[in-house]
């Protein structure tokens, strides 16, 4: 099975590619972690994308395009934060086509930006595994340290309120119109991403089994 987890930056994309991938056993290519960890480490591709990515603005499609052509490899992945534009569906067409590959369904988390806005500015996320919390829906064991590995829990810069509102109007503009694009291919499946992950998650696992 091959999916693509569509949502605003907040929608639970993150939560849900997670328990999806694990459950399905896909191969998850977040697309915004791949970029991250590129910054990370220093790459001239995360020099490249990292004013952007602190603008909270989408990266120029090109760069987009040959990270992608390279994470898709097989059959049974699941992708999330690709595609955010027309542009990007239709690059997301031209790799399936020639590695042969037929993507199964478009899954979206609708929510508010209300929503949005209190999820990500009470986010956390560990420095080095990258394990995610919420201060208050999903709080750590101890405050500021990961449960899993033990290292400190930070804030992305993306997360302050003014970036996620601007990644909001962002996704307004360019991704909001493939919910559109995908519903005319018949392969979109919206979910309430405003509701708790074990509910969206059922949802989410009744309709793939339809
Ligand atoms: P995310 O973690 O998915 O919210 O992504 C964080 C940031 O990475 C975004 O605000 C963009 O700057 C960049 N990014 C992630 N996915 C894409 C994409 N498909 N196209 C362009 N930029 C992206």
């Amino acid at each position: 099975m091959n999916l693509v987890l569509l949502g605003a930056p907040g929608s639970g994309k993150g939560t849900q590619g997670e328990v999806l991938s694990q459950h399905y056993n896909l191969k998850k290519i977040a697309l915004g972690d791949i970029l991250r960890e590129e910054r990370s480490e220093g790459t001239s591709l995360g020099n490249k994308v990292k004013k952007y990515m602190e603008e909270g603005v989408l990266v120029p499609d090109d760069i987009i395009k040959e990270v992608m052509g390279n994470k898709i490899q097989d059959n049974g992945f699941l992708i999330d934060g690709f595609p955010r534009n027309i542009n990007q569906a239709k690059m997301l067409e031209d790799i399936l086509a020639e590695k042969k590959l037929e993507l199964n369904a478009v899954i979206y988390l609708d929510v508010s930006e209300d929503t949005i806005v209190r999820r990500l500015t009470g986010r956390r996320i560990c420095s080095k595994c990258g394990a995610l919390y919420h201060v208050v829906n999903m709080p750590s064991k101890e405050e500021g340290k990961c449960d899993k590995c033990g290292a400190e829990l930070i804030m992305r810069k993306d997360d302050k309120e003014d970036t996620v509102r601007k990644r909001w109007e962002v996704f307004m503009g360019n991704t909001h119109a493939l919910i559109d694009y995908y519903s005319k291919k018949n392969l979109l499946m919206k979910a309430d991403g405003n509701l708790d992950k074990d509910r969206v998650f059922n949802i989410i696992r009744e309709n793939l089994s339809r």
